[in-house]
């Protein structure tokens, strides 16, 4: 034998165990459903999440067996990630919103044998729990509370379900292609798609998502997450930050601007992730003053694409630089992240802002190419749009309980996005396929539309769809919400337009609405935008 180095296991455990050794003091702050800040440690989720999948185990469950959680960031959630996946179960994640049709669906496709549920969503889960035909036992992540147990039959709680648990119970030893966890697919169109991650998956994800060009966080880094638990694993943030002890900020329910301007200066938050809608909040409420954001020094937006107006109105007026990310569910979620090259510490402002708008750089770990619709690969010349394809250590392989394979034939993963890449690698989403307007046969970009709209003084927040029209087929009309104590007529806003796209690019109509249709994720649902705005152009 020529020599051999270790093999060790990739495990969320090993995680966890780190985080527990080498950072044990580093705090977990987490803001209850209840109100109220509780302050934790690395070594006391650590032990927690021991207990939890020791206390899993005397339930009955076994290795694969999946774990429904309907929660906020916080720590119990925390928790329940690394006692379930640590503990060799399946963490499904479900997003509270979806509706009780597609809810019911997803957790008898999960074949959910236990649900975790924080006590805002104990009256909807009464009510759906007769159709929810595996499931055997409800926790709430909290203490005994018997107004809840009168509305759940059996109802258990976290708190006691912990304390039932082992001290001495020892994290097992597991194959890392054993799955870890569940994140269903919003699935705008057919049923809600499970993709089933991996201890491996994870833990290459947290390793190659968290180079100083990905995610880059630090031990010296106070973390809030702001996207979801529930969507993607809030893109990997709390395996990232236990992997690097990095300090936790959980933000529970309240997700408002002012309450998260608050929170990032009480806590000092110095980096925090979540889509653009909410750092528009974030940004009205530092405007009017509510916080400082003094100590924070990067968001990291992504779920929906960055307008390109909010870069230099974060970096100009409050010292936050927001770096542009790109993912999907299928894709653990990190796709790409927009950090500038050595070669572009040149480039004039203009220029640099707009290298820094578009989605950005693959990590190593996983490829990117476009192709067109026959499937033929396309040149990155950063002018050739396509359907972009991606494949690597953290990317879809088949959907859960699915026979059917999603990929070409050469082992890639169609995003259904249509983006164009640049020679230096940087991918610009152009659309989402199913978004894009295409009016007489030509395609206009719902993005370039809104973010057009949305860089106007007066304009808050704007979604560009296609409306139905009896010649072009489609026409762009732009659904717009004024700032706070704004005006603005329709005609001025489509003049807005007028040296910025070729005229035919134009939107038909403008319509004022005072928000939009959010979907669970802080995503603008097109498709309500469609259905009640569709037919105008018609009429
Ligand atoms: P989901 O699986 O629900 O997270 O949705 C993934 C989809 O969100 C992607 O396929 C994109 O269409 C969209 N998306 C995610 N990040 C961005 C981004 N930075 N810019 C534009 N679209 C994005």
């Amino acid at each position: 034998m020529l020599g051999r180095m270790m093999h060790e296991a990739l495990l969320v455990s090993g995680l966890i165990k780190h985080a527990a050794r080498f950072h044990s003091d580093t705090a977990i702050v987490s803001v209850n459903t209840t109100g109220g800040v509780e302050r934790s440690t690395w070594a006391e989720v650590e032990r927690h999440a021991r207990k939890l999948a020791s206390a899993l185990r005397k339930l009955g469950l076994t290795d694969g067996d999946r774990c429904a959680t309907i929660a906020w960031n916080n720590r119990r959630h925390l928790e329940i990630y690394f006692g379930v996946s640590g503990g060799g179960m399946v963490c499904h994640t479900i997003n509270p919103r979806l509706a009780p049709e597609n809810l019911i669906y997803i957790v008898n496709d999960a074949a959910d044998r236990v649900m975790f549920i924080d006590a805002t969503f104990v009256p909807a889960v009464a009510k759906l729990r007769p159709h929810l035909k595996n499931l055997e036992h409800v926790v709430l992540m909290g203490p005994h509370d018997q107004a809840a147990a009168d509305q759940i039959d059996g109802l258990l709680f976290f708190d006691e379900l912990v304390a039932s648990g082992d001290d001495d119970y020892t994290w097992p030893p597991l194959e890392e292609t054993t799955p870890s966890s569940l994140c269903y697919t919003s699935g705008t169109t057919g049923h809600p798609k499970g993709v089933l991650y991996t201890h491996r998956s994870t833990v290459l994800h947290s390793l190659g998502g968290n180079t100083p060009d990905g995610m880059g966080l630090s031990a010296r880094d106070i973390v809030l997450p702001v996207v979801p638990m529930f969507h993607v694993n809030a893109w990997g943030v709390p395996y990232i930050a236990a992997m690097q002890g990095a300090s936790l900020v959980l933000p529970g329910p309240q997700l408002d601007g002012d309450s998260l301007a608050r929170l990032i200066d009480a806590e000092r938050v110095t980096i925090a992730l979540g889509v653009p809608t909410i750092w528009m909040g974030l940004l009205a409420s530092l405007r009017k003053g509510v916080g400082t954001a003094a100590s924070m020094t990067r968001t990291i937006v992504g779920g929906s694409a960055l307008p390109p107006s909010m870069i230099p109105a974060f970096r100009d007026e409050f010292g936050v630089e927001l770096i542009h990310a790109w993912g999907m569910t299928e894709t653990s979620p990190l796709g790409t992240l927009n950090h500038p090259k050595a070669k572009h510490a040149d480039l004039s402002p203009a220029e640099m802002a707009k290298l820094r708008r578009v989605q950005g750089r693959p990590p190593f770990g996983v490829d990117l190419r476009i192709v067109d619709a026959s499937g033929q690969i396309l040149p990155n010349d950063g002018v050739t749009t396509g359907e972009l394809q991606i494949k690597g250590h953290w990317i879809v392989d088949t959907y859960f309980g699915s026979e059917t394979n999603p990929l070409t034939m050469d082992g890639w993963f169609d995003t259904g996005d249509i983006a164009v890449i640049s020679p230096d690698g940087y991918m610009e989403i152009k659309d989402r396929s199913k978004d894009v307007i295409k009016s007489g046969g030509e395609w206009i970009s719902s993005v370039e539309l809104e973010n057009i709209a949305i860089a106007h003084p007066a304009v808050a927040n704007a979604a560009a769809v296609a409306a139905r029209h009896p010649k072009w087929d489609e026409r762009p009309i732009i659904i717009v919400v004024l700032a706070s104590g704004q005006t603005l007529t329709e005609a001025e806003i489509l003049a807005w337009y007028s040296d910025k796209v070729p005229s035919w690019q134009v939107p038909d109509r403008a319509i004022f609405v005072e928000a939009l249709p959010l979907g669970g994720t802080g995503k603008v649902l097109k498709t309500k935008l469609r259905d009640d705005y569709g037919h105008i152009l018609m009429d």
